[in-house]
């Protein structure tokens, strides 16, 4: 017997789906027909590489963390290996705009003015304090464990610079379950880091997670290409799913010009717009829909490298609220990559809105283009028309995921599963390219097992 599944988004969470379906199927001598369908002219959901004219600007992720080592995997699995590339080992160090000017962090920071010293004392109490709820947000969690001002100074500019999140809504555990997990298992965040640090000195060498990020030589692009292609006439492009039929065994799928029958169906969809869909379970219904996404705009700009007073030695800078400013932070995109930008330019990316200037996000582009100029003027000394601009706005960026959002994932994996409906994407399972591969692998497993 052949398990038909169909795939609602080609994303990167639905395309590795398939992907792990085929390779796991093979690997278990079982038969499979999947189907991956979206709206868009190609797939690759957000992940796209704008390149044009020498220069090379991310619309979304524009890296992947070396500390896990599953999207590097399947890269390899799709012979891209020749054409990863590590970020510039520059990138290790990274900025934060402190009273106006950026400021280099590190461990030599911690003796300097930043943070300030009030802040540093407040947090020698963290292996002291008690663990907290379940769950709680991360500003509450921040303030408790560390104290409001290291809170303020840098836990709420990093959260901004992953999330682009409100951290007094954003779920801790949600959205850093590894924090939240060295309190619950260690009591603090000092004694985790310690046992964890202690760990990693005793595993072999080729067992210790790197650190740093990598891309492809043609960008992010590459991988969710090298994906599709591999996936053959499968994928489905220009066919967005209008409505599911549940049938006595299995589902309908209703696309734009194309009806099939399948046994599993994975929703690899925003959760945002499943609400658009007809036919889901009308129990689950307000569940599925209940992700809020903050609006991002990523605006990338390019300059000549001598209008630019700032070295941009690092990795790009983040911005805790307190500064009051308009932008949340910014990659120097051809310090990691030193080929995103023609000879003597370089290229700045810099992200804009989020839940905490939701706002700015809809601005036009001639207005994030003006409004971005004149935050990097300031902030890097860049002089002039910038050489190259390139606009992506989200209106639903970056999902949020609520306090408790583990509970309602678990509740629906409980109603969806014996239906046959798989939940898939950055809505459930974490947000980086690698949480989305990881979770899809595991996926993968449980739609084959009992097949
Ligand atoms: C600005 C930004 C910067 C980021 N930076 C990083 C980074 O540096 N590193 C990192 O690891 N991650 C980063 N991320 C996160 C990462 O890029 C995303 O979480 C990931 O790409 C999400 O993939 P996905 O497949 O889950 O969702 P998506 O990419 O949103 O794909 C969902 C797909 O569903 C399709 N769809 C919608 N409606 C229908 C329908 N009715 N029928 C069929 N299909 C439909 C859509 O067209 C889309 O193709 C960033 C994200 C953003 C927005």
């Amino acid at each position: 017997m052949t398990l038909r599944v169909g795939i609602v988004g080609a994303g990167i969470s639905g395309l590795s789906t398939q992907h792990f379906l085929e390779r796991e199927a093979v690997r278990r001598g079982l038969r499979v027909q999947v189907e991956t369908w979206d709206p868009r002219p190609s797939p690759g959901g957000n992940v796209r590489t704008e390149s044009r004219g020498g220069w090379r600007c991310e619309e979304a992720a524009e890296s992947i963390l070396n500390s896990r080592t599953e999207t590097r995997e399947l890269a390899m699995e799709l012979g891209l290996s020749n054409r990863i590339v590590q970020a510039s080992p520059l990138a290790k160090k990274r900025f934060l705009v402190w009273r106006g000017k950026l400021r280099a962090m590190g461990p030599g920071s911690i003796f300097g003015s930043f943070p300030t010293w009030s802040a540093k004392l407040a947090a020698l109490k963290e292996p002291f304090v008690a663990r907290g709820p379940e769950d709680e947000s991360f500003a509450d969690f921040g303030r408790r464990r560390l104290g409001k001002g290291l809170f303020e100074q840098i836990m709420d500019p990093m959260v901004t610079g992953i999330y682009a999140a409100n951290p007094e809504l954003l779920s801790v555990r949600s959205a850093f379950p590894r924090i939240k997990g060295m309190e619950q298992e260690h009591g603090s965040l000092v004694r985790g880091l310690w046992n964890a640090r202690k760990a990693r000195s005793r595993l072999p060498q080729e067992r210790k997670a790197g650190s740093g990020s990598y891309s492809f030589r043609g960008g992010m692009t590459d991988l969710v290409e090298a994906l599709a292609a591999s996936l053959g006439g499968s994928v489905f492009t220009d066919q967005p799913l209008v409505r599911l039929e549940r049938l006595e065994h299995g589902w309908r799928l209703h696309g734009r010009d194309r009806m099939a029958d399948f046994d599993r169906v994975v929703l690899a969809l925003p959760s945002h717009q499943l609400g658009d869909l007809d036919g889901l379970p009308g129990h689950c219904r307000k569940d599925l829909c209940a992700v809020p996404y903050n609006p991002v705009a990523v605006v990338g700009l390019g300059y000549r490298r001598e209008h630019v007073g700032h070295p941009l030695d690092g990795f790009g800078f983040l911005v805790p609220r307190l500064e009051g400013r308009k932008i949340l932070g910014t990659l120097f995109t051809s310090s990691l990559w030193t080929d995103a930008a023609p000879e003597g330019h370089v290229l700045l990316r810099t992200m804009v809105g989020g839940g905490r200037s939701p706002e700015l996000a809809s601005l036009s582009e001639n207005d994030l283009v003006a409004m971005v100029q004149g935050e990097l003027a300031e902030l890097v000394g860049a002089r002039g028309e910038p050489v190259f601009a390139h606009v992506k706005r989200y209106a639903q960026g970056i999902p949020q995921y609520p306090v408790g959002h583990h509970l309602v994932v678990d509740r629906l994996r409980q109603e969806l599963t014996p239906l046959g409906l798989f939940l898939a994407g950055n809505a459930w399972d974490g947000i980086g390219v690698n949480d989305c591969v990881a979770a899809a692998a595991t996926r993968a497993r449980t739609i084959l097992e009992g097949a």
